[in-house]
């Protein structure tokens, strides 16, 4: 006779005790969890998220483009990265990058910036530049409505493809009438309607927009629920047309229509008038007003040399000359002759202007206001350098900063100001569960920036690994070839629902 099964109870057995029977389940249960497999998991690093605080070693379990548990458990994943020793920190969020080609986002992604948004001045249109970049996009992505695109299009003199500044000229130096005015409007708001998140202002290349005009654009701003980004009106100390004039007047336009206001970088808009600048938005913050700012850590700045910055006068405003502008690509210092010939070429020249000093952006930097953004283009290390930069030179070598506040300015603040446009704000910026899972992970002892003004795209060191949206873009130090994760990042007008 063959012996009944084990797991058969033979019928007169008396029934099981209920506690066992929970202990069973419990047991069942609990080994069901520790089987559940995540997508990827971040082994035992130092995980730091600026809005808990939350600074320990952990384990990170992400799925489905989420982080989905934080926790000292052993965790399971088809995928599992050991992060001993290295910080897991949200991703970086640039607010202000020009350049928006795959070879930028290469050198981004090595920076540890998972999303990186043309946010200053704004990409001339809309719907092309996120067509484009759909589903071709190593990082997140995202552009502001360029008041200065709408205006060249409405003088007549349209930007040409690939560019963001006009040539000076009528469109940027003479006043707009009325009915331009309402055109620029109509372009605007066509350009929210795109999924711009913000309007995006380079007074300083509009100079021939009057206080009116620029309030007229605040006050869209605020009808559409976006914030404005700009570029102030002028640089320097030289009154009339300083920077204290230049911030207290898009403080002003704030205040009269209501749109918050992100200055971008404070460090070469007010240059020696920095930390007063610094002390204006302050002011204005502790009065209730939504400003905020932004900077990036070098003294030279870059723009284009054909453009409305360099009208006459630009010499007395930064307080430099010809010899302080030099061609990235040459390293040739400008002299009268050369510079007459640029300036007044329709060819765009791109020009890096050495008119800051060490001692203010070392001021700027760690002011607890001050977000890094870095004004990425190519031909200035900014480009590829910014945050490694900031992580070597402020936390590391000069110890002005504590890791944990920078990591606040390159991930939860821009985010906050993000959410200005788009509830996905909430998700980014942050390493919590529920969060989107753009993660850096990066060696705090030796991360640096290798970008220089003679190379200016040599990736930084040190960032080991970057997630964005839970798929991996750089592996063991290397760029993955051949993925595009990035999504787009749209306002509150875009038609369609966002996709991030
Ligand atoms: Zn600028």
């Amino acid at each position: 006779m063959v012996a009944a099964p084990d797991i058969i109870a033979a019928p007169n057995e008396p029934p099981m005790p209920k506690t066992f029977l929970v202990s069973l389940l419990l047991l069942l249960l609990s080994s069901f969890v520790a089987a559940q497999q995540y997508d990827l998991v971040i082994d035992g690093g130092r995980v730091m998220d600026p809005e808990t605080g939350l600074d320990v070693v952990r384990n990170v379990g992400i799925r489905g483009g989420k982080v989905e548990r934080i926790s000292s458990e052993a965790l399971n994943g088809r995928r599992t990265i050991h992060a001993a020793g290295l910080v897991v920190a949200p991703g970086f969020i640039d607010l202000h990058q020009h350049a928006q080609d795959l070879a930028s986002q290469r050198v981004k992604a090595m920076d540890g910036v998972t999303t990186a948004l043309e946010l200053e001045i704004g990409a001339p249109d809309v719907a092309i530049f996120l067509k484009t970049k759909e589903g071709h996009s190593l990082i997140n992505y995202g552009t502001a409505a360029s008041h200065v695109a709408a205006r060249a299009l409405v003088f007549g003199a349209p930007l040409p493809s690939g560019e963001i500044l006009p040539k000076s000229g009528p469109a940027t130096d003479q006043p707009a009438t009325a009915a331009q005015i309402e055109q620029i409007e109509n372009r605007l708001r066509s350009e929210l309607d795109a999924g711009a998140l913000a309007v995006g202002m380079g007074i300083q290349y509009t100079p021939g927009a009057t206080r009116l005009e620029v309030i007229d654009m605040f006050r869209l701003a605020a009808a559409r629920q976006v914030p404005v980004y700009t570029h102030v009106r002028s640089a320097g100390s030289l009154e009339p047309g300083s920077a204290v004039e230049s911030i207290s007047e898009v403080i002003g336009a704030a205040v009269i229509s209501g749109a918050p206001l992100h200055i971008v970088h404070i460090n070469s808009s007010c240059l020696h008038d920095s930390v007063e600048c610094l002390a204006l938005i302050a002011g204005a913050r502790a009065r209730g007003l939504d400003v905020t700012t932004e900077a990036y850590p070098y003294i030279a700045g870059m723009t284009t040399v054909n453009s409305a910055l360099f009208n006459p006068g630009w010499q007395q405003k930064l307080g430099i000359s010809y010899a302080q502008l030099v061609l990235p690509d040459t390293g040739e210092h400008l002299t009268q002759q050369r510079f007459d010939e640029l300036h007044n070429s329709t060819r765009t020249q791109g020009v890096l202007v050495f008119a800051n000093t060490q001692d203010i952006v070392d001021a700027v930097i760690p002011h607890p206001l001050v977000m890094i953004a870095s004004d990425g283009e190519e031909g200035h290390p900014r480009n590829a350098g910014t945050y490694s930069r900031v992580l070597a030179q402020y936390v590391r070598e000069k110890g002005t900063i504590t890791l944990m506040d920078a990591l606040r300015k390159m991930t939860l603040m821009p985010a906050q100001m993000l959410e200005r446009s788009t509830p996905a704000g909430r998700q980014k910026g942050r390493l919590q569960e529920g969060a989107d899972a753009d993660i850096v992970i990066f060696d705090a002892a030796t991360i640096t920036d290798r970008s220089t003004f003679q190379k200016p795209m040599e990736p930084s060191a040190g960032v080991r690994w970057l997630v964005v949206g839970g798929s991996l873009v750089v592996d063991d130090g290397k760029i993955v070839p051949d993925v595009f994760p990035g999504r787009a990042l749209t306002g509150p007008g875009s038609q369609s629902a966002p996709t991030n």
